[in-house]
């Protein structure tokens, strides 16, 4: 587990990245066994991560006190992307049901966002919670084009949008109407802007593999701008976090990217299997926990999570 794993390191493109891994930690590989991993959501409290084995239709937990591996819920409803909101519960993309769920403090299951105007979701991908409770989601058709992460059905919606969820009125608004395929989202540190990835590709080699950033209107609820933030050189950004100093992370097909504050990538870590998603965790929030295909990666950074 601590030896070195044939395949990852870091590689320096900008000198900046130099400052940002500590140079004889290793990656390690935490766990094997899934068929596509997504979704890692640290849970600060409970000292455990938790994350997706879509097609295999299960919610994995690796507990940092012991390093042992269980199946934290099965069926998951082929759920993909997680995060813990700011009351330390989960949240869900779910692509069977094609709902965004809240696990409560119970363990009962919430039902954030189902429907856009009377018409059933796709598949919703990924999730954020931002500090004033509202919810924003992407939801490309990923989870409805085939069996093997969802059920296949038509697209009710007809196309694939970001949607915010109100914390109050819990009305699910459309926010961002011109994406393929919107999947991994964040915000920046200070939360006056929105990065969302577009990974079109994957289904039309004319289509998209880049990052757009989105500036927050005053009262936080709508998005303006969308330039292209970074284009992916390897495969698509999917999944991605932000550090505290507003470098962004994220995944690719050969591993980790580190995108400075303009978007130039400046450093990555190689990993040997495609990354679909990541997240800082730790007391410190210095390690970097990493789902790639069939594994769960870590590595501790000299950056901390935003
Ligand atoms: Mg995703």
């Amino acid at each position: 587990m601590f030896g070195v794993i044939e395949g990852t390191g870091f590689e320096t493109i900008e000198s900046e990245f130099n400052e940002c891994f500590i140079g004889h930690v290793r990656v390690e590989r935490l766990w094997t066994g899934a068929r596509w991993s997504e979704g890692p959501a640290w849970f600060p409290a409970g000292r455990y991560l938790v994350w997706s084995d879509i097609p295999n239709n299960r919610l994995m937990r690796w507990d940092e006190t012991d390093g042992s591996v269980s199946v934290f819920r099965h069926p998951s409803n082929n759920a993909n992307g997680n995060t813990v909101d700011q009351q330390g519960r989960l949240v869900s993309c779910e692509h069977l049901t094609r709902r965004v769920t809240r696990t409560e403090h119970d363990g009962s299951v919430t039902v954030i966002a189902e429907k856009f105007q009377g018409k059933r979701l796709n598949s919703p991908n990924d999730v954020v919670v931002k500090s004033d409770g509202s919810v924003w989601f992407t939801d490309p058709s990923y989870g409805i084009m085939m069996d093997y992460e969802g059920d296949r059905a038509e697209s009710e919606i007809g196309a694939c949008h970001v949607y915010r969820v109100d914390p109050i009125s819990g009305t699910v608004e459309a926010v961002a109407t011109d994406f393929l395929k919107p999947n991994g989202l964040a915000f920046s540190p200070d939360e006056t802007e929105l990065y969302i990835a577009d990974t079109g590709i994957t289904h039309d080699p004319d289509g998209p593999a880049h990052i757009r950033r989105f500036t927050l209107s005053p009262d936080g609820k709508s998005l303006s701008g969308g330039a292209l933030f970074a284009e992916c050189s390897r495969g698509v950004f999917d999944g991605f976090r932000f550090d505290r100093d507003g470098r962004l992370w994220s995944s690719a097909a050969d591993g980790v990217h580190c995108l400075d504050r303009t978007g130039n990538l400046i450093g990555k870590i190689s990993i040997p299997e495609m990354v679909g998603n990541l997240c800082f965790g730790g007391p410190k929030r210095n390690r970097l926990f990493i789902a790639g295909t069939t594994s769960l990666y870590s590595v501790f950074l000299n950056v901390n999570g935003a």
